[in-house]
């Protein structure tokens, strides 16, 4: 399965026009996406603009966009410390009560057919329009899935361009990659429905709920496929997997990079999300309903008006009681099945 060369290649020329000749503020938000999308057309098409290397100065203008970034999630890590000492309370009550690490079991592959029937099934549970952003991807050659040596898995997009593209790559094509398709749909369906129509309000400041519509679908995506018994095990095994992305070892305070605190805040905070999310999606198309109002209001509203949206108490998430069963019982059923 690969990307349109003629659409991909066809951005990237539109994107680097809009970087030579935009407006000077919102130019630079679109340099890194520029990098990345001339990346992407070397990698896949061995076709690119030799001289989108980023010069000294335009570092120099992503350094700023960073630190403008780093301050803003360091304020939310400020204003939400209790969530963040909830996260760390609640992984340890998990190892009191025995959730353990487990290998790895083999994972069920795919072929192209099964990938696509399986997402198109899977986002047709929350209505035609998730449905057709998925349908989307597919129709309009926007993913690439692709044996390869190295990993690697993003979902690169522009306000510019508005529109996006998957990139996965992996040595097998196996349940792991699926899951990370229905991750990276995710960002699709959040960039489609929030991200390009709220543009103006984000400046493309990266939100401490990015991770989270990607980390939702992701997690239910992995019950979906319990549910319908495809590659229980190997379900499980990476849903269980999931819960080491709440551990982290950094002090969010001193981190000393804004990618760091990125990956250790967002990530921890999407799956914490995501999990919670997941045990109160009973009703996927009225569910999505009210996710759609959390995703709107989300540079807004606090986190307990957020929650409240979903049906969920501010204590309980807190204390992760919702989740603590689910989890557990999840590990305990793979701990069986492994023979442990
Ligand atoms: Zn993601």
């Amino acid at each position: 399965m690969n990307i349109d060369k003629k659409l991909l290649t066809n951005d990237l020329r539109r994107l680097r026009s809009y970087v030579e000749n935009g407006r000077k503020d919102d130019v630079k938000y679109e340099y890194a996406r520029l990098y990345w999308f001339n990346e992407t057309c070397i990698d896949l098409f061995d076709l690119g603009y030799e001289d989108v290397d980023l010069t000294e100065k335009d570092y120099e203008m992503i350094r700023l966009f960073e630190k403008k970034e780093k301050r803003k999630l360091l304020e939310f890590t400020k204003n939400n410390i209790d969530v963040l000492r909830g996260i760390d309370n609640f992984v340890k009550r998990l190892d009191a009560n025995g959730f353990d690490a487990l290998n790895w079991c083999n994972l069920k592959q795919f072929n192209e057919n099964e990938i696509k029937d399986i997402m198109l099934s899977y986002y047709s549970t929350f209505g035609n329009k998730t449905y057709l952003i998925a349908k989307k991807h597919f129709d309009e050659k926007r993913i690439s899935l692709n044996h390869g040596n190295n990993y690697q898995g993003y979902y690169i997009y522009s306000t510019n361009i508005k529109d996006g593209y998957i990139y996965l790559n992996d040595e097998l094509i196996d349940t792991s990659v699926v899951a990370d398709l229905a991750h990276e749909l995710g960002h699709a369906y959040d960039f489609n429905t929030f991200i390009i129509p709220q543009s103006k309000k984000y400046s493309n400041i990266r939100d401490p709920y990015l991770e989270v519509p990607s980390t939702f679908f992701e997690i239910d995506f992995l019950n979906y496929l319990i549910s319908q018994n495809i590659d229980r095990k190997g379900a499980r095994t990476l849903k269980n997997s999931r819960v080491y992305q709440l551990v982290t070892d950094d002090d969010f305070e001193f981190s000393d990079y804004s990618k760091e605190l990125r990956e250790n805040l967002v990530y921890k905070l999407g799956y914490y999300f995501a999990f919670h999310l997941c045990e109160v999606c009973e009703n996927k198309e009225k569910f999505l309903k009210q996710f759609n109002n959390f995703l709107t209001s989300r540079c807004e509203a606090d986190i307990e008006a957020l929650l409240s949206f979903v049906g969920i108490d501010y204590d309980e998430f807190l204390s992760g009681d919702i989740i603590m069963h689910p989890l557990l019982s999840n590990n305990k059923i793979l701990s069986k099945n492994l023979n442990y």
